[in-house]
């Protein structure tokens, strides 16, 4: 699952929450229960970005024969 990095907006509370990505995002801190943002470029998962596709012409189908 993916990690997410949050900030708090009023005291600046920061943690890094692994969540679902079909979770909701947090909205609450856990401290201060001020309002809550995600902050992003501090995340090692990354499904953005050239060079992710393959140019391998070889079909990944198991051969039989
Ligand atoms: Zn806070």
């Amino acid at each position: 699952m993916p990690t997410y990095s949050y900030a708090c907006t009023v005291c600046g509370h920061r943690f890094d929450a692994v969540q679902s990505i079909h979770a909701a995002a947090l909205t609450e801190c856990p401290e201060c229960k001020a309002e809550l943002r995600r902050v992003f470029g501090n995340v090692g998962v990354t499904f953005k970005g050239s060079g992710f596709y393959r140019t391998d012409s070889r079909a990944s189908k198991s051969s039989s024969d």
